[in-house]
């Protein structure tokens, strides 16, 4: 994955003073290195048995669809409040740089689906520990939580566990 970590690109101050924003639009924009994230995050995901994948708004629709498509598995999206036009459940949680809230349609997971998790960036594990919740409260199993960059040192696995968390590239 070597390759892939030298197109992500380091934004200083972004979104706010004081962030290190990991720009993946680079990755995004060389095939061979988003093939092999795609391939990368689909090996780990499989290994889960998974009967969904869930990818969370909107950086998470970008690596999650392709590898649903890839694993031939149904795909739902988790989606900030207000975005979702059928029935929701919410959750509201802590970000690194805020707070914000999370939506699922009523009939996204059913009863006993094995979900596995896709973003692009695992920072403080709100946002996935979020998404957790809103598939454990309608009887799904979170079977993994996969990214494509984990920032390490904030100890979103240790927060997410016991759910197994996967990342291609830690900082
Ligand atoms: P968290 O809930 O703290 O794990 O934050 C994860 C969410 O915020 C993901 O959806 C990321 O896209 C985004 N995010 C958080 N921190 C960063 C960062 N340093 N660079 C890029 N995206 C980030």
């Amino acid at each position: 994955m070597d390759p892939v970590k030298t197109l992500v690109r380091d934004i200083p101050d972004f979104p706010k003073v004081g962030i290190v924003f990991k720009d993946i639009t680079p990755v995004l924009g060389h095939a061979a290195a988003f093939e092999a994230c795609i391939e990368g995050m689909a090996g780990v995901s499989r290994i889960h048995a998974p009967t969904r994948i869930l990818g969370i708004e909107s950086r998470g629709f970008l690596f999650g669809t392709p590898v649903a498509a890839r694993l031939a598995l149904p795909f739902a999206p988790v989606r900030k409040p207000g975005k979702l036009p059928h029935k929701t459940y919410r959750i509201d949680y802590d970000l690194e740089y805020g707070k914000d809230s999370l939506e699922i349609h009523v009939d996204a997971i059913e009863r006993g689906d094995r979900v596995v998790i896709i973003d692009d960036v695992l920072a403080t594990g709100g946002t996935a520990e979020a998404a957790s919740r809103l598939v454990e409260s309608q009887g799904g199993e979170v079977a993994a939580i996969v990214v494509l960059i984990e920032l390490a040192a904030l100890g979103a696995a240790s927060r997410l566990a016991p759910r197994p968390v996967h990342s291609l590239l830690r900082y």
